[in-house]
């Protein structure tokens, strides 16, 4: 039996100490428990990561107590904390502290506190009917309670009732109620009627999906393995929530719990309602549902955490760490818009929450669904080597034809007449024709990435990385143009190396200045724009959009926040201003993102009655990106794009590790890059390509300079061992720091 346990403190940044485990508590610990100890002279919370049977710390200090079962992490949830340390070179206590809200992690508690009453018995016919004769209120209380199935707010309980305190006392020391003080949430409704939805019949498409999704967990109760993933590729507006709530609604109904993920954009009250009103009433199952995101303060965070972990809630929506949400007895996984680059952490551990989501699935045992109308390239390429099983919904639910997308070229209405503001002509009288239709438009800018690649004003032509084919950037301090994935530099063109043209520059243009040309057009039409700069107050967002929805605003402008997952009927134009910006930012992802960003885009036009219309403005009509999502062709896209990752062999042919080095002294930071470069070099196999150290494309950021060096690898295992080897076995300069990124999505 284990005698001693290793303990990773919260508070500390990632201390493990040794403690021994009292003689009363040897039976009942294990790893993944929450305890009290002493470290110096003060209490401490922190996680039991080990159990010991010896310890050679002299002095020893015992645990002092279990923090109650309610927040220790269960087996599952430790092997896929391993798991995630292991995958992603992080060390694991940053994987914990991740895993656990930070209010369960032993500090402060602030919410308000609220009296709760719950039922501890359950009384019978003959019980109410006999307290009823002697204490009407009391039989009120009980039933009240009863129904409701959930601990209520005592003040609510005695409104409602129209009871007293003392009625309540008397049914506490009767046995009947517990009464304990909790914390109260906002965001998931306390006491909001939720009326129950009507559940609309399945399309054939969707039906054939469903029976499918259905077989399979059938088959998992019946005694059979875990089916592969799920990868649900529907168009927009395919009705692929109505799938995930017919499959949720299989696993609710044999008692287990669900795990929805979406991203932090798409988590919407709407989204959260279309869930609720299916679920949360009576005569549908009464599963409550929990719901987090990263606008809860602590305490509420907290407080749904603990709904889960105590059962009174089946449901967990949220955005990324939602998916270390502890549910009870997991039936099911879905992961909404799987290819979204949200899911990715981008601070250790960089996880990847539809990764962790497929792996979370299987260590549980339960089925998980990725939908996406723009599948990742690769979760595609899993379907094609038969690690994932596709299901198709190819037409929009409600019957529309999907929307015309026409590509604008630049070039030429450059030629013609000045593109002001970023608005040409044919977008201009786009807008005109919804203006007088009274129909609406949105104009969207992807400001995503820097536009700082060589893009030539006449032709088209961009510069690129001869080993990469990504585009190069321009760093205009030592005016030099560098691939940063290989190192590759060059002079930045005077002139178009294809036309000639002495027109080549780097060009960008803002939300802002494309609102002012809006507004200089459209005098008379109600403008709003959304992006970061504007939606900073809480609220602003939900606001803009009711408004929009309400028809107060004629023409919406924004960033990638409008273009997730809304749906507004009288949308009949869609303007991307600029679909370059994301084609030629520096990353292998590019071509992918900008196909994925202009179907997302388009699908928001044209949900209602009315057909829609999309205008794609660019400089580079021919690019295959843009070309696949003007035919709303994803198999064209993939196939193209899979080859140009196999040729390059960037993944999902190899897995990419980044190391960014950084530091405030750009000499330090750079002579310790190159030696990193030159260390990954000498101790790698050959099945791993390592980079020159290259200034990152972000070369100074909060003021430190940045390197990157890259390793690919077609084995992860190899990239694995060689990344924990070197950082074993390096010493950094003071003031420099490294981090390590697999699977990285930002490459800035
Ligand atoms: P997706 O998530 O695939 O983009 P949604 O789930 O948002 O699509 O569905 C698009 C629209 O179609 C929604 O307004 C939804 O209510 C509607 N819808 C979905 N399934 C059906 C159905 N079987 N019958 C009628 N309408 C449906
Ligand atoms: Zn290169």
């Amino acid at each position: 039996m284990s005698s001693f346990a290793r303990i990773l403190i919260d508070r500390s940044e990632g201390r493990e100490l040794d403690y021994s485990i009292p003689e009363n508590l040897r039976v009942g610990v294990s790893v993944g428990d929450r305890v009290v100890v002493m470290v110096r002279n003060r209490r401490a919370v922190g996680t039991i990561l080990a159990l010991l049977t010896h310890s050679s710390v002299p002095g020893i200090k015992p645990i002092e107590c279990l923090v109650g079962g309610e927040t220790s992490l269960p087996p599952v949830m430790m092997k896929l904390a391993d798991w995630m340390a292991d995958y992603y070179c992080a060390p694991i206590a940053s994987v914990m502290r991740t895993m656990l809200p930070p209010m369960l992690r032993g500090e402060k508690i602030t919410g308000k506190k609220v009296r709760m009453a719950r039922l501890l018995k359950k009384p019978s016919a003959e019980d109410l009917d006999s307290l009823g004769k002697g204490a009407p209120k009391q039989r009120a209380i009980l039933e009240l309670i009863g129904k409701s199935g959930v601990p209520l707010a005592v003040p609510e309980i005695l409104r409602v009732c129209n009871a007293s305190d003392s009625s309540l006392k008397a049914l506490v020391r009767g046995g009947w109620l517990g009464v304990t003080e909790e914390r109260v949430v906002g965001f998931s409704g306390d006491g909001e009627e939720v009326l129950p939805s009507r559940i609309p019949s399945l399309n054939p498409d969707q039906e054939r999906v469903v029976q499918e999704l259905h077989e399979a967990i059938g088959a998992l109760e019946g005694g059979g393995d875990a089916p592969l993933p799920f990868l649900l590729h529907g168009v927009t507006g395919s009705g692929k929530t109505e799938v995930y709530l017919r499959a949720l609604a299989r696993v609710l109904k044999s008692g287990k719990s669900a795990l929805v993920l979406v991203p932090e954009i798409a988590l919407t009250p709407q989204t959260v309602e279309r869930f609720r009103s299916r679920f949360e009433h009576e005569e549908n199952g009464g599963a409550r549902v929990a719901v987090l995101h990263s606008h809860l303060t602590d305490a509420e965070r907290r407080e749904e955490w603990m709904r889960l972990q105590r059962g009174e809630a089946r449901i967990a929506i949220g955005a990324r760490s939602a998916v270390f949400a502890p549910l009870k007895d997991l039936g099911i996984i879905i992961v909404d818009e799987e290819h979204e680059n949200t899911y990715k952490q981008e601070e250790t551990p960089r996880y990847h929450a539809r990764d962790v989501a497929v792996m979370r699935g299987r260590l549980e045992g339960c089925p998980v669904i990725l939908g996406s109308a723009t599948p990742s390239v690769e979760s595609y390429r899993n379907v094609k080597s038969g690690k994932y099983r596709l299901l198709e919904l190819p037409r929009r639910a409600d019957g529309q034809i999907m929307p015309l997308i026409r590509v604008v070229d630049l070039r030429l209405q450059g030629k013609r007449a000045k593109v002001e503001g970023g608005l040409s002509a044919p977008l201009q009288m786009g807008i005109t024709k919804r203006l007088e239709l009274s129909q609406q438009t949105i104009l969207f800018l992807n400001r995503r990435g820097f536009s700082t690649a060589m893009l030539c004003q006449q032709c088209g032509h961009v510069c690129r990385c001869p080993n990469c084919s990504l585009s190069l950037t321009l760093h205009r301090a030592d005016n030099r143009l560098a691939c940063h994935l290989c190192g590759h530099a060059a002079k930045p063109p005077t002139r178009c190396p294809e036309c000639k043209d002495p027109g080549i520059q780097h060009a960008g243009i803002g939300t802002q200045r494309v609102e002012e040309s809006v507004r200089k057009f459209f005098p008379s039409a109600r403008i709003a724009r959304m992006d970061a700069d504007t939606m900073t107050r809480k609220g602003s967002y939900a606001e803009v959009l009711g408004k929009f929805r309400a028809r107060q605003i004629d023409i919406l402008i924004g960033t990638q926040m409008i273009a997730k997952g809304l749906d507004f009927p009288n949308v009949t134009l869609v303007g991307i201003i600029n679909a370059d910006i994301g084609l030629h930012s520096p990353d292998f992802r590019a071509g992918e993102r900008t196909f994925q960003l202009l179907t997302q885009v388009a699908g928001r036009a044209g949900r209602g009655e009315t057909e829609g219309e999309v205008i794609v403005q660019t400089f580079s009509p021919a690019s295959p990106s843009i070309q696949h999502a003007r035919h709303h062709d994803y198999a064209g896209f993939y196939d193209q794009e899979i080859s140009f990752r196999e040729a390059f062999r960037h993944p999902p042919f190899t897995r990419m590790l980044l190391v960014q080095v950084r530091g405030v002294s750009q000499e330090k930071a750079s002579f310790a890059a190159d030696s990193l470069a030159k260390i990954f070099r000498e101790k790698a196999s050959d099945s791993i390509e390592v980079s020159e150290a290259a200034p990152a494309p972000l070369e100074r950021a909060h003021g430190q300079y940045r390197f990157h060096v890259t390793l690919k690898s077609t084995s992860g295992a190899a990239l694995g061992k060689l990344s924990r080897e070197v950082t074993a076995a390096i010493k950094l300069p003071a003031g420099v720091i490294m981090t390590l990124d697999v699977d990285p999505y930002s490459m800035m």
